[in-house]
């Protein structure tokens, strides 16, 4: 049986990023830059003062107070008109334009009007100020013309995530339409004759679909588009039309029916519909019976994941295998990863298989401790509301004592 880490491999080999597509810069958050992106314009445009203050030669000031001549005032957005001679100064706002002749800006607090003028109006221009501040250093209070980034200059580069920094800079240069990975489409199709939809009552011997509104949260927040297929009979007519429909996207992720039942009948109905099997069965607790295949299509392929039906199962086999895939196929090849911890209480680890284990942590003194929860297998999804992460346990019977350090996957 294939271990985890040489499924996950055959999965990333069969997925390629989506190609690059257009979209407007306020739909590109969380999404993959395709493009480099170099500015149109010098940041600042200008010398720009960064206080409210007045613009003047530093060395007109020496140790004592000084007062000056005020030419005029200039508020951003607006270009001064005079020089700063010797003996003189301009009222200047934050992010107005540094005029000829000035190389300092003095805050605004260590300055007052020396013509009786009042200080804070803006209209009210003193027509001279008393500079209290001592010996002030050429270039204080300016960040010079293209300091941040020069016109021409690449900011960012193919392969970076969007953040909301990202977004803003991109609006700086000017991009209001921006190269990405585009999310890709992920359908979601939960088989199983006792299912009913979450809106209804259970009848004998019936569940509540789970894993449906489960797997496009999921799908969501992996960065997918989920589309929702609703519910499967064990049925090969019925899951031979819905398979058809989920072979039209990117992914299509299925729930139930790949494992040994009598009316486990994904594997057989994605093989007479053409997907390709790479594998079925990885050696993992809980999610052994996971299967994985390839619907070749005209123009694009579609990554077929047959997720065993219980919830926890899913769960994890989405965790391990679907995520990573989502992440590729947007353009993220770095996927989740491992993190280490240390265990915070003993645990007993049984059975043949290596074990995701739901676990709790905590942060003590800088270092993350995890707690595995009482958890009672596979079907038991209550308590994984109390889970942040799932524990990496090696196979075979062993005692892991409190202070063991092991590896984790964030939820
Ligand atoms: P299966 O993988 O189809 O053999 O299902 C394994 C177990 O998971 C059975 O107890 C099913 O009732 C349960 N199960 C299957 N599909 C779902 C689902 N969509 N939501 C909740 N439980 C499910
Ligand atoms: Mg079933």
């Amino acid at each position: 049986m294939l271990e985890v880490a040489a499924a996950l491999e055959k999965v990333l080999a069969e997925t390629r990023s989506k190609s690059p597509r257009t979209v407007p810069l306020s739909d590109a958050l969380g999404l993959v830059l395709a493009e480099d992106v170099a500015s149109d314009v010098d940041s600042p445009p200008h010398d720009k003062a960064l206080m409210d203050g007045y613009a003047l030669r530093a060395a007109d000031v020496g140790e004592g107070a000084v007062e000056l001549n005020v030419l005029e005032q200039v508020v951003a957005g607006c270009t001064p008109t005079r020089k700063v001679v010797p003996g003189a100064a301009t009222r200047i706002m934050t992010g107005a334009p540094i005029p000829d002749g000035a190389d300092a800006v003095v805050m605004i607090e260590q300055t007052e009007p020396a013509d009786g003028a009042s200080q804070a109006g803006a209209t009210e221009v003193p027509t001279r100020v008393r500079i209290n501040a001592p010996r002030p250093q050429a270039g204080q209070n300016i960040m010079p013309r293209a300091a941040s980034m020069r016109q021409g200059e690449v900011v960012l580069t193919a392969g970076r995530l969007l953040r909301p920094m990202e977004i803003g800079l991109l609006a700086e240069v000017g991009r209001a339409e921006v190269q990405v990975v585009p999310r890709p489409d992920v359908a979601a199709l939960s088989t199983g004759n006792e299912l009913v939809p979450c809106d209804a009552l259970p009848g004998k011997g019936q569940i509540r679909n789970s894993n449906g509104p489960m797997l496009r949260a999921m799908i969501a927040r992996a960065g997918g588009q989920a589309v929702d297929l609703g519910i499967g009979r064990d049925d090969e007519e019925e899951l031979r039309r819905l398979v058809a429909l989920g072979l039209q996207h990117d992914v299509l992720v299925l729930s139930g029916g790949v494992s040994a039942g009598v009316l486990d009948l994904v594997p057989r109905v994605l093989a007479s519909q053409g997907v390709e099997q790479v594998f079925h069965k990885v050696h993992l607790k809980p999610g052994k019976p996971l299967w994985f295949g390839v619907g070749r299509g005209q123009g694009h392929d579609t990554l077929v994941f047959g997720l065993p039906g219980n919830p926890v199962s899913s769960l994890v086999c989405f965790e391990l295998f679907v995520r990573p895939a989502i992440a590729a196929l947007a353009g993220d090849r770095d996927g989740p990863q491992m993190q280490s911890a240390t265990l915070a209480a003993a645990h007993r680890q049984r059975g043949d298989r290596p074990t995701y284990w739901p676990g709790r942590r905590a942060t003590e003194a800088g270092s993350t401790k995890v707690t595995p929860l009482n958890w009672q297998g596979s079907a038991d999804l209550r308590t994984l509301v109390d889970a942040d992460c799932l524990i990496y346990f090696p196979p075979g019977e062993k005692d892991f004592p409190a202070g063991t350090t092991v590896q984790i996957r964030p939820l």
